[in-house]
């Protein structure tokens, strides 16, 4: 069984759909978790249920796309355990629109959200993770950034995030801190529930079925976990065989 107990965590995105299972399954491993999301409602929900259950979670507001709020998160882990040993960039938008009709706000919009977001958070978290002895940063980036789709911001940010998982990987090995990315393909949650993708999706997976969170937030143990402590810049494609 996978013990973080001692370790402290934050998880972006977190107050529904797979960070808040990624977050709730880091929590039952023993680790502290800082729930952050833009959902208040949704992340005080379950970090008051978490700490019901005799886990220690806490939530706090923050959009990805602030630097402030980043900060605001490193200040409130440091006074909270004053360690910080797991960083999920979870956090993440769809806009499905094809070039010809998005507007450059939109492209801006997604491309901040999900790459530039995660790029905040790696350059705000790290100094803190290198003071606790290193860590684990995860990225959870699409099994979308191994080819082109029909939806050009979503699928260039999800590329985006696998340069950054590696580079980022390369310049803070000396300081033991890891970073990954895990490529999800169809995982039916809010993002995609209802859309018209899905059952095309389910037809060219070699598995026959969409994944689940539960499946996603297993790989965030391991990667977070001393079991996976050789593996870095790496990223891990969870499709049910979709990219095979
Ligand atoms: P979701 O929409 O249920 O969850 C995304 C979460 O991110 C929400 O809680 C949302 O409020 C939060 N969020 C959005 N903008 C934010 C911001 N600016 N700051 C902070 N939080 C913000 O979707 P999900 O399926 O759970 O997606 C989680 C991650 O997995 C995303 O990065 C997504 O791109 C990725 N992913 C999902 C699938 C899938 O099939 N569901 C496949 C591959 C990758």
């Amino acid at each position: 069984l996978t013990d973080l107990s001692g370790k402290t965590a934050i998880v972006t995105g977190g107050a529904r759909g797979q960070g808040a299972v990624e977050a709730e399954m880091l929590a039952a491993a023993g680790a502290a978790v800082l729930i952050c999301d833009v959902l208040d409602a949704e992340g005080e929900a379950l970090a008051t249920r978490l700490t019901d259950e005799g886990h220690q979670a806490r939530f706090l507001h923050l959009d990805v796309t602030s630097e402030a709020e980043w900060a605001g998160a490193l200040d409130e882990i440091r006074g909270w355990t004053g360690r910080l040993d797991i960083l999920v960039n979870n956090a993440g938008i769809i806009n499905r629109k094809i070039i010809r009709d998005m507007s450059v706000e939109e492209w801006r919009k997604v491309m901040d959200v999900n790459a530039t977001g995660a790029f905040i958070g790696i350059k705000l978290a790290a100094p803190l993770m290198a003071e606790s002895g290193g860590g684990s940063v995860i990225n959870i980036s699409s099994n979308s950034a191994f080819s082109g789709h029909y939806d050009p911001a979503y699928t260039s940010s999800k590329w985006a995030l696998r340069g950054l998982t590696r580079t980022a990987a390369m310049e803070l090995a000396d300081a033991g801190i890891r970073v990954n990315a895990i490529c999800p393909g169809l995982i039916v949650t809010d993002l995609n529930r209802g859309s018209p993708h899905l059952k095309p999706m389910i037809g060219m997976t070699p598995a026959a079925r969409a994944g689940e969170a539960l499946e996603v937030a297993q790989l965030v143990l391991f990667l977070a976990s001393d079991g996976s402590r050789f593996i870095t810049g790496e990223d891990i494609v969870i499709d049910g065989g979709f990219t095979a």
